[in-house]
């Protein structure tokens, strides 16, 4: 029993559930394996209406709350670690600065296809030389007549690769600061701007990471978002909520580490027991089992401040860090269960293992997601 969430909240996850474990998990290794995006899964959660979740109903969304999202997050990522944030960057990341800071014509024009999993969006920040130092972005825009031209690169974009509409983060005027930088939706195709893809990562490699470059790229001035020089704000407010889903991200893999590790322990045998009878495994459990809870009680705090309106930038730092470096614990501890089998392709906690490991990095790494929640704490210091 998970007395945390609502009766609807309940159903919810048990119909995602029961998505995940027929059409998501069976194909986990694969997509892992080919680091080819999990397209015919992502359209299965958009059959259901979960690419709209939390997305104005008005536009084609499915409304609905950060419970809620975070409930079929954890489900997700419970069956397959590249599905889930392939997902969250559609939806927290990608869609969510079109459906909070978009016009009624932007909103119109892309979120109705986004939505229903016709589209697909990315959200990019990050370059080659500013990462956690978002300030320091160069990609820029200069006027000229209706349009901007755009020149730069983003890297490490995931849905990259597939993605339809990007929400890109530039700076007009580098002296102002926050103030000089944009946030503009920027079309796939658009003479000027090419996608290369980028293979090789540890792990979440279905997720079709890509770096974007802008050539003297022409976008027309009606798709910056929010107001010019209101991006970085933008980027601010996507990040503290979206943080809330990562690690809700962090529950499911954690979860799947853990059911697989109480699994492995009750049937494999040494010194003539099974595992699940050495006190040593036992207590790895339950440390893994009480942290998972800890994650998703902080989880469930920082959602319920962001459904009620209220601050809640400390408490989506303090949830992504916590259930992030949990759920690195909880499976490296269920490698261990497993002794060799855990090392080993296609081992389930092999795959959480290496998935999980940049929840610590994206999203804010967890050294800033410290110096967000000591921030708070200390308030303005004295010289
Ligand atoms: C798989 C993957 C997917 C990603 N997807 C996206 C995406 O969709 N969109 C996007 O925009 N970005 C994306 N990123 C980029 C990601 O957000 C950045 O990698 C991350 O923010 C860290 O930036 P960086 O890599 O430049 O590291 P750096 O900022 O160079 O940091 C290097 C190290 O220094 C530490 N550090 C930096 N500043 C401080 C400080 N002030 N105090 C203490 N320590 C500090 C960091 O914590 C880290 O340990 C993705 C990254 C990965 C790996």
């Amino acid at each position: 029993m998970r007395p945390l969430y609502s009766e609807q909240q309940e159903m919810l996850a048990a119909t995602v559930r029961e998505f995940a474990e027929k059409e998501i998990s069976p194909r986990a290794a694969e997509v892992d394996e080919s680091e080819s995006f999990p397209l015919a899964q992502f359209k299965g959660l958009a059959r259901l209406g979960l690419t709209g979740l939390t997305v104005d109903e008005a536009y084609g969304g499915s409304g609905g709350d950060y419970r809620d999202m975070m409930v079929v997050v954890e489900e997700v990522a419970a069956a397959c670690g590249s599905t889930s944030t392939a997902l969250i960057t559609h939806v927290s990341l990608g869609s969510q600065p079109i459906n909070q800071f978009g016009t009624d014509a932007q909103k119109k024009r892309w979120l109705p296809s986004l939505t229903a999993g016709e589209k697909i969006a990315a959200f990019a920040l990050t370059e080659p030389q500013s990462g956690s130092d978002a300030l320091g972005l160069t990609t820029n825009i200069v006027e000229d007549g209706d349009s901007y031209v755009m020149n730069g690169t983003k890297l490490f974009i995931t849905n990259g690769g597939v993605a339809d509409v990007f929400t890109v983060f530039v700076t007009q005027d580098r002296a102002a600061g926050y103030r000089g930088i944009s946030a503009i939706a920027v079309e796939k195709g658009t003479p000027g701007f090419t996608v290369n893809p980028q293979h090789g990562k540890m792990g979440m490699r279905g997720c079709e990471a890509a770096e974007l470059v802008f050539d003297n790229c022409r976008v027309p001035k009606e798709n910056i978002l929010g107001s010019p020089g209101g991006g970085y704000r933008i980027a601010l407010k996507i990040l503290d909520s979206s943080r809330i889903m990562i690690a809700a991200q962090c529950l499911g893999l954690a979860r799947g580490a853990l059911d697989a590790a109480i699994s492995y322990a009750r049937q494999r045998k040494a010194f003539g027991s099974v595992i699940g009878k050495k006190q040593a495994i036992q207590f790895m459990l339950a440390d893994m089992a009480t942290e998972l809870d800890a994650a998703r009680l902080l989880t469930f705090r920082a959602a319920s401040l962001y459904d009620a309106g209220m601050p809640h930038s400390k408490e989506a730092a303090m949830a992504k860090l916590f259930a992030s470096e949990a759920a690195g614990r909880i499976a490296s501890k269920a490698v261990q269960i497993h002794g060799g089998a855990g090392y080993f392709r296609p081992s389930i906690v092999e795959r959480i293992y290496r998935d999980q490991r940049v929840t610590e990095i994206y999203e804010g790494t967890s050294e800033i997601q410290r110096l967000v929640i000591s921030r708070e704490l200390l308030g303005d210091l004295p010289e």
